[in-house]
């Protein structure tokens, strides 16, 4: 009889498979307009002189729909009225919002309506200086970590383009503020979609103007994939969640990893860091009596020997679905002890709006009975 752990990893291949594929699908299918949304401003210039019109027109539907909001062209002033009539129904690809909820620290968790009726997950995140957005990169997640709501949920599909841009233009124009990083944090694993994601990143830089290294990709690291995001050129800062300090705790905790071993994926992290030159983040979930004790710390530091990192330690914030535990303040201060007294520099992940279900994909799931 096959033991749990080989019946979700089982799941897991199938699902990876799946979404695998549907990213394949979209790749091989040119990124052609409409939705307008994520398309830069010489595609738009392209697809307005299609329709006949002069080439300026591409200038002024890039500033409409990334600057003033747009969400269809019938609202674009500038634009002669019966031309605006013939294309009224093009999509500018803006979801509709399903759900808001605001902490008492000023953290909004929105759940946005796409057009085929899937719900994904967007939080935005204001500090005194900044306005993070953590967005979804899938509908659900196939990777299944035993922690994760998310996960718990299934897999439906990998997002496009303009569905990861919309979640960013969704929060600037709910703060009405700029934002200015943006960590892919949400639903769903970045890479198994990695080719929307890249197409998203290089509208949110040019279209939208977010610097690439206040970009987070993160991941729990998919085989060969970080070596294809280094060869993106990209300047995006990169996470990989380890959140565990030896292969076979962390193939409990996420069946995937059974597919690659720690040493494979911290080989594929160091390749990264030479081929970029851009240092890798580690984030590290702490589970009370799980991964969180001293000896897993000197386990990590020792993995982490000689790496230029940072290590983000992210005390648990408990699900209904499963009965992790946050470990308290002395365990978590002990287990950073350790890394600093290794010269690993690491810090412990502030939790922002826990009162809101702040796990990620705890919203979609606590509201899942309203999604239709
Ligand atoms: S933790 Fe991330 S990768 Fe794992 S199931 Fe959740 S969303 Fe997916």
């Amino acid at each position: 009889m096959p033991s749990t752990t080989q019946l979700q990893s089982q799941n897991y291949q199938e699902l990876r498979s799946e979404a695998l594929a549907s990213s394949e699908q979209i790749n091989h299918r040119p990124l052609t307009i409409p939705p307008l949304l994520g398309a830069s401003k010489a595609e738009l210039t392209e697809w307005v002189q299609q329709q006949q019109q002069p080439a300026y027109r591409g200038q002024q539907l890039h500033q409409w729909i990334y600057q003033k909001g747009a969400r269809t062209l019938s609202e674009i002033s500038v634009f002669p009225k019966q031309w605006r009539a013939t294309v009224a129904e093009v999509p500018v690809g803006r979801s509709t919002l399903h759900y808001r909820a605001e902490a008492p620290d000023g953290t909004v968790k929105f759940l946005l309506r796409l057009a085929d009726n899937q719900i994904v997950e967007t939080v935005g995140i204001p500090t005194e200086k900044r306005l993070t957005v953590c967005v979804s990169s899938q509908v659900g997640c196939p990777m299944a970590c035993d922690f994760c709501a998310t996960g718990k949920s299934g897999f439906t599909r990998n997002l496009e383009r303009h569905e990861i841009v919309d979640q960013v233009l969704t929060v600037q124009e709910d703060f009405q503020q700029r934002v200015s990083n943006i960590v892919f944090m949400g639903m769903g694993e970045p890479l198994l979609n990695l080719e929307q994601v890249l197409a998203a990143v290089r509208s949110l830089n040019q279209d939208v103007g977010i610097g690439q290294r206040l970009i987070t990709i993160s991941t729990v690291g998919i085989p060969g994939r970080i070596r294809r995001l280094a060869q993106s050129q990209l300047q995006v800062t990169l996470a990989v969640s380890l959140h565990a300090s030896n292969q076979a705790l962390r193939t409990k905790l996420i069946p995937s990893a059974c597919q690659y071993p720690l040493e494979n994926l911290l080989q594929e992290c160091r390749e990264y860091v030479e081929v970029t030159g851009r240092r890798v983040t580690f984030e590290y979930i702490l589970l009370a009596g799980v991964n969180d004790l001293p000896a897993h710390a000197l386990e990590l530091a020792q993995h982490l020997r000689g790496f230029q990192t940072h290590v983000n330690l992210i005390p648990y914030n408990p699900i209904s679905e499963v009965d992790y535990q946050r470990p308290d303040s002395h365990r978590i201060k002990a287990f950073m002890d350790v890394l600093k007294q290794r010269h690993i520099a690491a810090s412990v992940r502030r939790s922002r709006g826990l009162e809101q279900d702040a796990a990620c994909g705890q919203l979609r799931a606590s509201r899942g009975a309203e999604v239709s």
